[in-house]
C-alpha cells in the first residue's frame, strides 16, 4: 500500500476512504515549515534530527551569517523563527544577523551538549532594519529591566526598548524553550540566544499569547 494516499474500499455498497498514513515528524515539521513560505532543503549534520538548510527569508525575516555559513537547523527552530517573523517585521527588524547556529559544543563550564549541537538554537548579535537602523546587542540592550510580573521594565533608549519588547515577546510567545539575554550571565553579553524544542516534545506549532504592546 505504499506510496497509496488514499484507498477506496467497498462494503457492500459503501465506500470508504481510509484515512492517509500518518506523515512521519520531519515530514511534517517540513510541510509546515513550507506551509510558512520558507524556503528551505533537508540538510544531514551529526545531532540534527530534522535538518533543514535555510535558503531564504523566515517568516519575512532574512537571515545573515557574521561568516556567511549557510543557516542550517532543526527544521522546529525554523518554525519557530518562522512564527516569530511577524514580532519582528513589526519591529521594523528585515534581517537578523546570527553569528552561531548548529555547532557541536557543550554549554560554557559544563559536560553538557549546548543545543546548539542539535540545531535547536541560534545566537543573534544584531538586528537591522531601514527605520531601524542596525542594533547591537552588545551596545543597545539595556539590562536589568523588567521582571515577572513587566517583562519590559522601563527602557531609557529607543533601542533599548525595540531590543526588549521584542526580547519579552518572544519569550511569550511559546515558541521558545529558552530566550536567553546578556541578563542571563556573561557569556551572553552581547547576543540574543533563542532556543526550540525539538519537534516531538513542542507542545504548540503556533504561538500562544498575543504580542506585547
Ligand atoms: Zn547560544
Amino acid at each position: 500500500m505504499q506510496g497509496c494516499v488514499l484507498v477506496a474500499v467497498a462494503l457492500g455498497g459503501l465506500v470508504v476512504a481510509a484515512a492517509p498514513a500518518a506523515a512521519s515528524p520531519a515530514d511534517h515539521c517540513r510541510a509546515e515549515l513550507t506551509a510558512r513560505g520558507v524556503s528551505h532543503r533537508p540538510a544531514t549534520r551529526p545531532g540534527i534530527a530534522i535538518g533543514v538548510e535555510i535558503t531564504g527569508p523566515v517568516g519575512g525575516v532574512t537571515y545573515v551569517a557574521g561568516n556567511r555559513t549557510p543557516l542550517v537547523i532543526d527544521c522546529s527552530l525554523a518554525v519557530s523563527l518562522a512564527e516569530a517573523g511577524s514580532y519582528l517585521r513589526a519591529l521594523g527588524v528585515e534581517q537578523v544577523v546570527w553569528s552561531s547556529a548548529y555547532s557541536r559544543r557543550t554549554v560554557r563550564g559544563t559536560g553538557r551538549p549546548s543545543k546548539h549541537s542539535f540545531g535547536l538554537a541560534i545566537d543573534v548579535p544584531r538586528l537591522v532594519g531601514k527605520e531601524l537602523g542596525a542594533l547591537a546587542v552588545i551596545d543597545d540592550y539595556e539590562q536589568g529591566l523588567g521582571d515577572r510580573v513587566d517583562c519590559l521594565g522601563q527602557p531609557a533608549t529607543q533601542g533599548g526598548a525595540i531590543l526588549k519588547v521584542m526580547q519579552c515577546q518572544l519569550a511569550r510567545s511559546g515558541l521558545f524553550h529558552l530566550v536567553l539575554s546578556p541578563d542571563y550571565d556573561d557569556a551572553h553579553h552581547d547576543h540574543f540566544h533563542l532556543e526550540a524544542l525539538p519537534w516531538t516534545e513542542r507542545p504548540t506549532v503556533r504561538a500562544e499569547r498575543p504580542a506585547i504592546h
